[in-house]
């Protein structure tokens, strides 16, 4: 097993001196996925006329080991990465979830260990996430009346079901944030309750706008809802002022000045933030990838073999690392590439 970082080496990439790419974002997150398949078909996803129920998914048999995951998180940290992010598909599909968990966390205490869900399985797993060293959960949940939560996730939802497990979460003691993505003519009526929500229930909603990613889910400009958009329907609640941010953060954070907690802006469409992006993303199968929107990215599983190799073979990716998509969004000429799905790459 290759050693965990020093904390001194945390340290030095929290002051900006960690390992740079070409245009000086220093790596400091790690999404890693850990399966590909997912028990929902959100619109903007995996569309389920696409991803219908024949989709045949990697068979476990092809996805990284919990050790393969190990080995590679071992070597994010070692390169002075803080945050990892289990994500998928659904990461709570994966089976013996929180033995992984486990693995990660011997590998160094300090590192912050965060998981991305649906939230249909999270209840019944919190406590058993938490005991095994997790720290924080994002729950995705897309509306509250459940004929619109079936619409955008082609498949019967109960919110009910999601808001109990994030308040399981709560009460284990995990950190918890809640995703929304808004997409305009199907779950707008669902921002202001959803912000209602969050202020009853005390847990930081972060409204993400609609993305791109991928070349299936037939994204249109015309859909996205602008967090600019989303702000002026929340004054319905409450004003909301800006706090201050750190290099890296995805969503600029808002708190109500009525004093009813915070809410966040995840604005990759409308306010990019590709000048401060710290993350790299494995997919399940165990390929490196700079952004979101690459086509193509660097196997790691042949690297693995070769004992100590993935350190420096990171550290050449990263410094070559070019990415700012959502920078370039109106003048890149996306259909000259093929990106790859935002639940294939570790979303
Ligand atoms: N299945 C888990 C979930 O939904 O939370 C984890 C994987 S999912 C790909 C991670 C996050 O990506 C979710 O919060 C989801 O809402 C978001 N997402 C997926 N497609 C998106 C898109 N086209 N635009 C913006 N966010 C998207
Ligand atoms: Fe599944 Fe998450 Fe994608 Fe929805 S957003 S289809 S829950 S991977
Ligand atoms: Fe990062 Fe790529 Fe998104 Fe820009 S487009 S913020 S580089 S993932």
């Amino acid at each position: 097993m290759i050693a965990a970082a020093p904390s001194s080496k945390r340290e030095a990439v929290a002051q900006g001196e960690g390992l740079a790419d070409s245009r000086g974002r220093w790596l400091r997150d790690l999404r890693l996925s850990v399966i590909d398949r997912c028990n929902l078909r959100c619109q903007y996803c995996m569309p389920a006329d696409v991803f219908g129920e024949d989709f045949r998914f990697r068979p476990l048999s092809e996805l990284l080991t919990f050790d393969q995951l190990t080995a590679i998180a071992a070597a994010f940290i070692e390169l002075g990465v803080s945050k990892i992010r289990l994500t998928g598909g659904e990461p709570l599909l994966r089976p013996d979830l929180p033995a992984l968990i486990r693995q990660l966390r011997a590998l160094d205490d300090g590192v912050d260990l965060a998981l991305t869900t649906n939230g249909l399985r999270l209840a019944a797993m919190a406590d058993k996430l938490r005991e095994a060293g997790l720290n924080r959960v994002n729950v995705s949940l897309d509306a509250l009346d459940p004929e619109v939560a079936a619409r955008m996730a082609w498949r019967p939802v109960d919110p009910q079901r999601v808001i109990q497990a994030i308040e399981t979460a709560q009460a284990c003691g995990l950190g918890v944030k809640v995703n929304t993505v808004i997409k305009r003519g199907v779950n707008d009526s669902q921002i202001v309750p959803l912000a209602k929500l969050s202020r009853e229930i005390g847990v930081t909603l972060r409204y993400i706008e609609y993305m791109d990613v991928g070349s299936t889910n037939r994204w249109q400009a015309s859909e996205v809802v602008t967090g600019t958009e989303i702000r002026q329907q929340l004054k319905e609640l409450s004003e909301v002022q800006p706090l201050p941010g750190e290099f890296g953060d995805v969503a600029r954070n808002y708190r109500y000045t009525d004093g009813a907690g915070e809410v966040g802006f995840i604005e990759s469409v409308s306010r990019p933030f590709c000048g401060s992006c710290t993350r790299a993303r494995v997919s399940a199968e165990g390929t490196l990838y700079t952004c979101l929107f690459s086509s193509h990215g660097l196997p790691l599983k042949p690297l693995l073999a070769q004992g100590n190799a993935l350190p420096a073979l990171i550290t050449k990716a990263w410094r070559k690392r070019d990415d700012r998509y959502s920078e370039l969004r109106k003048s890149a000429k996306k259909d000259s590439v093929h990106p790859e799905e935002m639940w294939r790459l570790g979303g």
